[in-house]
């Protein structure tokens, strides 16, 4: 498949018009136009294969989690997804990897409106970098700095389902031999095609304190928030929300690990004041997706994890490092 007609393949199957488009793929730049009175939120990402995803990932859940990963930092700014652009490299042009690669990124692209208006293609090692840009009022846009003493610390959805997944894909266990193979399993789902928490991200615009996707894992990112913010965070072990597969695999010990220190959840991890929080959350709930209480900010500068009894739980890490 030569270098055009991948272009096109990846093109044509991305297809969403968009007004805000003047000219998107084919010349030497996209052009857009931003709306009045909007900010432009731009973010990027990049997966490598063996190191952000497994050799064995399906193209299509490639295409999906490269952008999944992207409208993720958008959500937690609080922005609204408008137009990506996808650099693509590749050892080979395989056609039938190429075309399920895009259908995967098309997917979440049609479902968020969003227009993919540029990129590059190169050989080498599988590499995907993909560049989102969105909308936010820039005075509503939720930023790491904001948290306050006696916020309350939340997340959306489940925790550790992702890193549970990448186990249960590496070493294998006990319950594969249960599953039903024509059935998705849970846990790999929740790793390979994260959903991004767009519209609970767009609830949160304006009204949560401080917010950061859950990328490398909850104390790691919430240490963000903190760094950021100037103060310290307390999390409640016991409140760590868990899906019924992960309360199923895992021991309590394994199970805090995961849900504290594994990667790749992309969940919303925000603040709020706490007496905003109550209707936040129903809000929240009623967005789709669920959040939960995890702890308090603060003051100080650590984040301090606390078991049932109130004594404080040491980790073996804190979360995924690059360069570690
Ligand atoms: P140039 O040589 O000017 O950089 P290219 O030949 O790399 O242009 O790309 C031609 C057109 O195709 C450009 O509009 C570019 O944005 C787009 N494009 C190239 N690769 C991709 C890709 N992987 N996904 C989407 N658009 C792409
Ligand atoms: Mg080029």
């Amino acid at each position: 498949m030569a270098e055009f007609t991948l272009i096109d393949a990846i093109g044509e199957r991305c297809a969403v018009a968009r007004d805000d488009v003047r000219l998107g793929i084919g010349d030497d730049a996209a052009l857009l136009a931003v709306p009045a009175g909007q900010a432009l939120a731009v973010s990027t990402d990049t997966l490598v294969a063996g190191v952000h995803f497994p050799q064995s990932t399906k193209a299509y859940d490639v295409g999906w989690k490269s952008l999944a990963v992207n409208l993720s930092d958008l959500a937690a700014m609080g922005a609204t997804p408008a137009w990506a652009t996808l650099a693509l490299t590749l050892p080979t042009a395989e056609r039938t990897w190429v075309e399920a690669f895009a259908d995967g990124f098309a997917a979440l692209a049609r479902e968020f409106k969003l227009a993919l208006v540029g990129g590059d293609t190169t050989q080498g090692p599988l590499s995907i970098t993909v560049t989102v840009h969105g909308f936010v009022p820039e005075h509503a846009a939720v930023r790491r700095a904001g948290a306050h003493p006696g916020d309350v610390v939340c997340v959306t959805g489940t925790l550790g389902d992702a890193a549970a997944g990448l186990r249960q894909l590496l070493v294998g266990d006990g319950a594969a031999e249960h599953r039903n193979p024509s059935a998705p399993d849970f846990l790999e789902v929740r790793l390979n095609r994260p959903t991004p928490r767009v519209p609970q991200g767009l609830v949160l615009r304006g009204r949560a304190s401080a917010c950061i996707d859950v990328s490398d894992g909850l104390v790691a990112d919430l240490g963000h928030i903190c760094a950021a913010s100037g103060v310290g965070a307390e999390l409640d072990a016991p409140a760590l929300p868990a899906s019924p597969a992960l309360l199923a695999l895992a021991d309590d010990t394994e199970r805090r690990l995961l849900q504290l220190a594994g990667g790749d959840d992309y969940e919303l991890c925000f603040t709020v004041a706490e007496t905003e929080a109550p209707l936040l959350l129903a809000d929240l709930a009623r967005s789709g997706c669920a959040a939960t209480r995890v702890g308090r900010i603060v003051a100080g500068t650590d984040v301090v994890v606390y078991d049932a009894q109130r004594k404080p739980i040491s980790l073996p890490r804190r979360g995924w490092e690059h360069f570690a």
